[in-house]
């Protein structure tokens, strides 16, 4: 079936659709209702149904493919890696289950996953929803303040945690910030479960902490069955990346999920049972959710877990996996692929791709040179796709299963199956149907299976949020502006805070640095716009160069800095070009690899920052302050 006919189906004939998609997961007890949408803007998917996540990603494979590979993990970091079938990782899960049932974990509780890449993380995810506990995934990276805030908000009764994770070959330790968390935190957990890697000291508190190896012996044996669930219980809540504010937790179903996640793998990821998907996000971000964990395991195939840098020991340890493992379905994000792009290509070269379809890359706008780049360096099809942590999955994609791939460069592609994408005026709330207008990328209800039900334990901010900030209609807002071209083809030009106004003309910040990043020597810009008594606002670039020692001195970089504006001028016309551009080693992004632009915004402006808490390196910061003051 063409995909057009496919796409137009699941919207207007959205219940045949979605119970024809259902039938790739396992129901313990089948749906009564698809869609309940009685009380928008919450939809409730799958009504009457009973299914369990961890049954769909785990037990039914381990039934009939004990042997087959489930779990690879691969760390970098202490050289190591290890291989789960889909029957070990059932008994690892299993006795996990067992450990949290011991500790007092009941239906519908809340379990705080504050882990590093280790294999004890997805043990501890899939323990939760085995026995229908919420997990809530707290990225190990954060600090005391971060992961105290989230134990608020989550109030879990147990905390599953581990001495320490490891960047670059150095150790961070994890035990001391968790205690000191607990200690800031208003709510207590019970009880708390420490995995010993031996890479840190791991003080433990008498009568709450709990060593996992002593109690994982305890319940070696143990069996503990799946806990059928209502499809529309909550299976987890996990923050957005905290980009534009504060982050906001995402409440997310069971059945509806796993319909959306298992109808993916087959259709826009192309898994098949047996093979290998290697997604390189953390398990704390929704990619890892999605794509480390849940789909690639209910789809039937391995999952490659990995820790490490894409660059250590080596730029090829990425592709030296694919070979290895026979990776059919890649997923990675523009930011890994930039740091790729200021190492050699070569090491690109050196391994035997062939068993990879395509990469996929989502998580921010992948510039045309970018895609480019990496096209041509891995001789693999490329596929953008847009979505946001609310979503689950996503938005804008192309759906290759159904149509063979016809990607344009700068465009995550069509509107991907069971989402009503409309673009809309931000003023009048008008929808924009001819080609090429820009408009809020906007997703008209029921949000399709797998998106979030509500903001944990705060329905009114989900109305307020989400669906009330377009004139005149209730609908879905994902804060992007976009425009769709003649074909169907989307293309995102940014956050919708994200418009400049220079003497009256408004300016999509993306624009601008996309035009930028097309010179030659550019690896990856941010242009903000700054507040200018004449003429209004006016953009400011801040460019990484691939080669640093091009602008070693004033006179390159002001040589430079006269070249770049001469392209901008030439692509975009001068009202444009950025007022300076300056050079810097490293741009402040939040730990998942997206720019902090309002951060960059402030210092320029001369502002406090903010809410910092989720930047990756405080000294990208710095270095703009110094040259913005100097
Ligand atoms: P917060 O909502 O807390 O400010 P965030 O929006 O960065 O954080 P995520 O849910 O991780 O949190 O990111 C989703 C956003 O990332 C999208 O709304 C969009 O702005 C951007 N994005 C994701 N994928 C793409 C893509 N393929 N192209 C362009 N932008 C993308
Ligand atoms: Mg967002």
């Amino acid at each position: 079936m063409a995909y057009a006919d496919f796409y137009r189906r699941s919207i207007t004939d959205r219940d045949a659709f979605w119970t024809e998609q259902a039938a790739l997961i396992d129901w313990h007890k089948p749906f009564e209702q698809v869609c309940d949408y009685s009380n928008p803007p919450f939809a409730r998917w799958f009504v009457g149904g009973q299914t369990n996540l961890c049954h769909n990603a785990v037990d039914r494979h381990a039934a009939t493919h004990p042997d087959r590979n489930a779990l690879i993990w691969v760390s970098t970091e202490t050289s190591e890696e290890k291989i789960y079938s889909f029957g070990q990782l059932q008994a690892e899960v299993e006795r996990m289950a067992a450990m949290l049932l011991d500790m007092g974990v009941k239906l519908g509780d809340r379990v705080l996953i504050y882990m590093p890449m280790i294999p004890e993380a997805a043990f501890a995810m899939l323990a939760c929803v085995r026995i229908g506990a919420l997990h809530s995934v707290v990225f190990g990276g954060f600090a005391s303040h971060s992961l105290a805030s989230r134990i608020d908000d989550a109030e879990p009764v147990v905390i599953v945690s581990a001495d320490a994770g490891s960047r670059g070959g150095k150790v961070v330790p994890y035990k001391g910030l968790l205690d000191e968390a607990i200690q800031l935190a208003a709510h207590k957990p019970a009880q708390v479960l420490m995995v010993n890697r031996g890479l840190a000291p791991m003080p433990m508190t008498p009568g709450r902490d709990q060593d996992y190896a002593a109690l994982r012996d305890k319940h070696l044996n143990d069996r503990v069955p799946c806990t059928w669930v209502d499809a529309t219980h909550p299976s987890y809540t996990l923050y957005t990346s905290g980009t534009t504010g504060k982050p906001k937790g995402v409440q997310r179903d069971t059945g509806g999920y796993a319909v959306a996640l298992a109808s993916s793998m087959k259709n826009i990821f192309l898994g098949q049972p047996g093979e290998t998907y290697f997604s390189t996000s953390d398990i704390g971000w929704v990619v890892g959710h999605s794509y480390i964990v849940y789909g690639p395991l209910i789809a039937g195939m391995a999952t490659i877990m990995y820790e490490g840098l894409p660059t250590r020991p080596d730029a090829a340890v990425w592709w030296s996996l694919v070979e290895k493992y026979k990776v059919t379905s890649m997923f990675s994000a523009p930011t890994a692929v930039r740091v790729l792009k200021k190492q050699d290509p070569a090491a690109l070269k050196r391994h035997d791709l062939s068993s990879l379809r395509a990469l996929f890359l989502a998580g921010e706008p992948l510039d045309e040179p970018t895609a480019s780049w990496i096209s041509e360096a891995l001789g693999r099809p490329i596929i953008d796709n847009y979505w946001q942590t609310e979503t689950g999955w996503p938005i804008l994609s192309l759906c290759n299963g159904i149509e063979p791939a016809n990607s344009k460069f700068g465009s995550p592609g069509k509107a991907v199956y069971g989402y009503d994408v409309k673009l809309l005026d931000e003023n009048t709330g008008e929808e924009l149907t001819g080609a090429n207008q820009k408009g809020v990328v906007a997703i008209e209800g029921p949000l399709p299976p797998g998106c979030m039900q509500t903001v944990w334990r705060d329905d009114a901010r989900f109305v307020k949020t989400y669906w009330s900030s377009i004139p005149g209609r209730q609908v879905y807002s994902t804060f992007d502006w976009g425009i769709r071209d003649e074909d169907g083809y989307f293309f995102i030009l940014g956050r919708t805070d994200d418009v400049i106004n220079v003497a009256g003309h408004r300016l999509g910040t993306r624009e601008i640095e996309e035009s930028i990043s097309s010179h030659p020597n550019v690896a990856e810009v941010a242009v903000v716009g700054v507040a200018d008594n004449l003429k209004g606002q006016v953009a400011m670039a801040f460019a990484v160069l691939k080669d640093p020692s091009l602008a070693a001195t004033p006179a390159d970089a002001l040589k430079l800095e006269g070249e770049i504006m001469k392209v901008v001028d030439g692509q975009l016309g001068a009202v444009a070009r950025p007022s300076r551009v300056r050079f810097v080693t490293v741009l402040p992004k939040t730990r998942s690899g997206k720019l902090l632009r309002r951060a960059l915004q402030a210092v320029c402006e001369g502002r406090d920052p903010g809410d910092l808490t989720t930047i990756e390196d405080p000294t990208a910061l710095q270095q703009i302050k110094e040259l913005v003051n100097g």
